[in-house]
């Protein structure tokens, strides 16, 4: 069945992932909130990228650098020149668009005009402000448009501390921002977003290899968090859609609701930004060769991925309706990794006795892991919110529990139900959480 959009919205909204942002204001286009679910949500996502990029791995380091630099980083990056989207106004209705991204580029999608577009503007997409209490041009800075050049900056500090040897790379998970043109699809393009990059350096006659590596490893990264193989592919980008640093550039695409489109650019940067860096700054980041007694600039693979876009396509993914016995069932089948409470905490009913046994389970069980405890509505109605947010699991205590010091928990995906014996309850879990 195609997944409906507008629903996956609807639900993100109304179970508390996502809120338009400054909403009571009458809301600020292309800005969203993430609420409680959405933010367990986005830093399991980025838990699980920093733990196989940077945790399992000894040859990756971490960093987290400032969001405003220097501006000579963004001149040497490239960006100031040409970060750049070629911008058309409808001269009839005034609305502006990204004329690499039209359908028809001869016709206004506002209006409906032929011929109305003017003639492509350079836009830059950077964010400009001004540091410190004066408001001058050379004052100016920007707010960082990828976290990728903050890691290049600090190549040499990050060997010498880290004393690492290449092949070896840098990752970072930040908030970036682009003055995108045409930002939509809800948290799919926004102005302000949260990367996940890691420059993997390695010497220039292994770039290739590195790069079919990390494209293989990339994709199976979607795969084991459970995002289904048929909305997944890789896709090469042809000579003309290169950006000016990258000898190769593959994305990561999912299958949305409106086709195909990327989640995640891995690029050979070549030896294009320590270069850069090098003659901008004139500090020599070159990597030194003890064996071979020679310097040289390694090159660069770069698998940079979208956090909030990737979150939103696990929610799109994760996103199931079926019928179960007449009655229609929402469910996210979110990977129990992913999934922002791990277990729901439900006694049957608002007696206090119960109370007193699921608050003391729910108690026993916060230390594992994300729980709610809820009491509120029928227990069918409970099971139908922890089935629509994703919980893998609901651990039910009913007036039997009195008797039997015993609890039923129910599986989210197969509906089916165990008895488990109260003090065994952190056991079971662990076998199926972990
Ligand atoms: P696009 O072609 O969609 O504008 P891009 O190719 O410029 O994206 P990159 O510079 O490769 O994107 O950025 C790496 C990743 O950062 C993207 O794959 C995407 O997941 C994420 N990203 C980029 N721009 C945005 C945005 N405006 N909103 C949300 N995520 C973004």
């Amino acid at each position: 069945m195609p997944i409906d959009f507008d629903t996956i919205v609807a639900l993100a909204k109304n179970r508390g992932f996502v809120f338009q942002s400054s909403e009571i204001y009458g809301g600020l286009r292309s800005a969203y909130d993430y609420g409680p679910l959405g933010t367990a949500l986005l830093r399991n996502v980025k838990d699980q990228w920093w733990r196989s990029m940077v945790r399992m791995r000894d040859d990756i380091v971490g960093i987290d650098s400032a969001v405003i630099q220097s501006p000579q980083v963004w001149v040497a990056s490239g960006h100031v020149a040409s970060f750049t989207d070629p911008l058309v106004e409808c001269r009839e209705c005034h609305n502006r668009f990204r004329l690499d991204k039209l359908e028809d580029p001869t016709q206004c999608p506002s209006c409906g005009k032929r011929n109305s577009f003017t003639e492509p503007k350079h836009f830059n997409l950077m964010f400009e402000t001004n540091m410190g209490p004066i408001e001058a041009e050379e004052n100016k800075v920007y707010l960082r448009p990828e976290t990728a050049q903050g890691i290049f900056i600090n190549f040499e500090n990050v060997r010498r501390t880290s004393r690492l040897k290449l092949p070896f790379g840098i990752a970072q998970i930040g908030k970036s921002f682009r003055n995108e043109i045409t930002p939509g699809q809800f948290v799919f393009r926004t102005r302000e977003f949260e990367q996940m990059e890691m420059e993997f350096f390695c010497r220039p006659e292994e770039a290739d290899q590195w790069f079919e590596y990390w494209l293989g490893a990339r994709e199976a990264w979607y795969g084991d968090l459970g995002m289904k193989p048929e909305n997944l592919r890789l896709r090469a980008h042809d000579a003309e859609e290169l950006s000016h640093y990258s000898a190769a550039t593959s994305d990561v695409e999912y299958f949305f609701p409106w086709g195909w489109d990327e989640l995640e650019g891995i690029a050979n940067r070549t030896d294009f930004d320590l270069k850069a860096h090098t003659e901008m700054s004139g500090k020599d980041l070159r990597y030194f060769d003890a064996e071979a007694n020679a310097r040289f600039f390694p090159y660069v693979i770069e698998p940079a991925a979208g956090a909030t876009r990737t979150t939103f396509a696990f929610l799109i993914d994760a996103f199931h309706e079926e019928e179960v016995r007449g009655e229609a069932r929402t469910v996210l089948k979110l990977d129990a990794r992913l999934a922002p409470i791990k277990a729901a905490v439900l006694p049957l009913s608002k007696k206090p006795e119960l109370i007193e046994v699921s608050m003391r389970l729910a108690d026993e069980l916060r230390p594992h892991w994300d729980v709610e405890h809820d009491v509120t509505q029928s227990i069918g109605r409970r099971y139908r919110r922890q089935d629509e947010i994703g919980t893998p699991f609901a651990v039910t205590v009913d007036f039997d529990s009195l008797e039997d010091q015993a609890v039923t928990i129910r599986d989210r995906d197969t509906m089916e139900q165990d008895r488990v014996s109260t003090s065994k309850v952190v056991d079971y879990l662990r076998e199926r959480l972990g």
